[in-house]
C-alpha cells in the first residue's frame, strides 16, 4: 500500500459516522479532542476482527464494516453505557476502492443509526484486520458489571441465541437449510444487532451483565466466576428461533444456543424484585428467563455440568 493510497483511504473515512457537538476536533489532526460529560464514567472497549479468523474473505464488505463496529457497541451495551465515539485501525492487504466504499457504508450506517462519531483512525498494510475502539458514557454507580450476581437472581438472555452460530455453519457448508431459514440465520451472523437500548433499560434492574460473544454457556461461566456464584439453566426455557428449530430438530438446537458464539445478545441476572420490570420489556431484544443463580459454583443445564469456558463438554444434547 503506497502513500498516495493512504490519502485515498482517508477519503472513505473522513465523513463516516455521526456528527457530535462534543467532538471539537475529530479525524485529521494528531489526536482528537472530545468533551466527556461531567459526572459520568467513560466506558471504553476494543475488539479486533482478523480475516479468516473472525470473518470469511468473501463476506460482504458492508457486513464486515457493520460487524466490526457492532461487536464493540455490544460491549458498551453490556455495560449499560451510551456510545459516543470510536476509533478505527484498518490493516489492508490491497487497496480495493469498491470494497472500501462498501465497508465504509456498512460501518457508517450503523454509526449514524446510534449517533456515534468516528474521531480517529489509522491505516497500514498487512493481512486484512479491522480494529475498533469505542467510547461511551455511563454513571459509575449504574454500570452493568459481571460481578454483581447473587444466589436467587433470575438469569435472562435477549433475542434468540444460536442463530448466528447456525448462520456461520451454513456459510461454511457444515449445515444446509431451506433458503428462507438460511437467510435469516445467516443475517444474524453477518449483521449482529448491538442491544444498546436494552442495556440502557437494564440500568438499575440487572445485577450483572455480559454480552454473548463466545457462546451462552461459556459467557455465563465468566459472569458466574466474576460474581463467585453458579448457575442452573433449563434447556426448555432457551428462546430458540423457529428458523433454528427447523434447521436442527430436537435437542441439537439447544446445544447450538448454548455453545454457539457471535450472538451479541445480552445475558444478565436480576434480583427477584426487578423481575417484573425486566419481563415487561418487549420487542426483538425481549429478555427471556432461562434459569437461576445458585451458590454452588459452575454452570449446569438440566442438572448437567457445562465443562470449560466454551461449554463444549455439554454433550448430552449431541450437537456435532
Ligand atoms: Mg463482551
Amino acid at each position: 500500500v503506497a502513500l498516495g493510497e493512504f490519502q485515498l483511504i482517508d477519503r472513505f473515512f473522513r465523513d463516516l459516522g455521526a456528527r457530535r457537538d462534543d467532538v471539537p476536533l475529530g479525524v485529521g489532526d494528531d489526536a482528537a479532542l472530545v468533551r466527556p460529560p461531567s459526572g459520568q464514567s467513560l466506558a471504553i472497549a476494543v475488539d479486533t476482527l482478523v480475516e479468516g479468523v473472525h470473518f470469511l474473505p468473501d463476506d460482504p464488505p458492508d457486513s464486515i464494516g457493520h460487524r466490526a463496529l457492532a461487536v464493540n457497541l455490544s460491549d458498551l451495551a453490556a455495560m449499560g453505557a451510551e456510545p459516543a465515539w470510536f476509533l478505527l485501525a484498518l490493516t489492508l492487504a490491497t487497496v480495493d476502492e469498491p470494497w472500501l466504499q462498501r465497508f465504509a457504508a456498512g460501518m457508517g450506517g450503523l454509526a449514524k443509526a446510534h449517533g456515534v462519531a468516528l474521531i480517529g483512525g489509522d491505516t497500514t498494510s498487512g493481512r486484512l484486520t479491522v480494529s475498533v475502539t469505542v467510547v461511551g458514557f455511563v454513571p459509575q454507580a449504574l454500570a452493568l458489571r459481571r460481578d454483581g450476581a447473587r444466589p436467587g437472581d433470575a438469569i435472562y438472555v435477549s433475542g434468540t441465541p444460536g442463530d448466528a452460530a447456525a448462520g456461520l455453519a451454513l456459510r461454511q457448508g457444515r449445515l444446509t437449510a431451506p433458503p428462507a431459514g438460511a437467510d435469516r440465520l445467516l443475517a444474524r451472523f453477518l449483521w449482529p444487532t448491538p442491544r444498546l437500548e436494552l442495556g440502557l433499560r437494564l440500568r438499575g434492574l440487572a445485577s450483572a451483565c455480559i454480552d454473548v460473544s463466545d457462546g451462552l454457556g461459556g459467557d455465563l461461566g465468566k459472569l458466574c466466576r466474576a460474581s463467585g456464584v453458579g448457575a442452573e439453566i433449563d434447556s426448555a426455557r432457551l428462546p430458540l428461533s423457529d428458523a433454528l428449530r427447523e434447521l436442527l430438530p430436537g435437542p441439537r438446537a439447544a446445544a447450538f444456543a448454548l455453545r454457539g458464539g457471535d450472538d451479541y445478545e445480552l445475558l444478565f441476572t436480576a434480583p427477584p424484585a426487578a423481575c417484573a420490570a425486566v419481563e415487561s420489556i418487549d420487542g426483538a431484544a425481549a429478555p427471556r428467563r432461562i434459569g437461576t443463580i445458585v451458590a454452588t459454583p459452575g454452570v449446569r443445564c438440566d442438572g448437567v455440568a457445562l465443562q470449560g469456558d466454551s461449554g463444549h463438554g455439554f454433550d448430552h444434547f449431541g450437537a456435532g
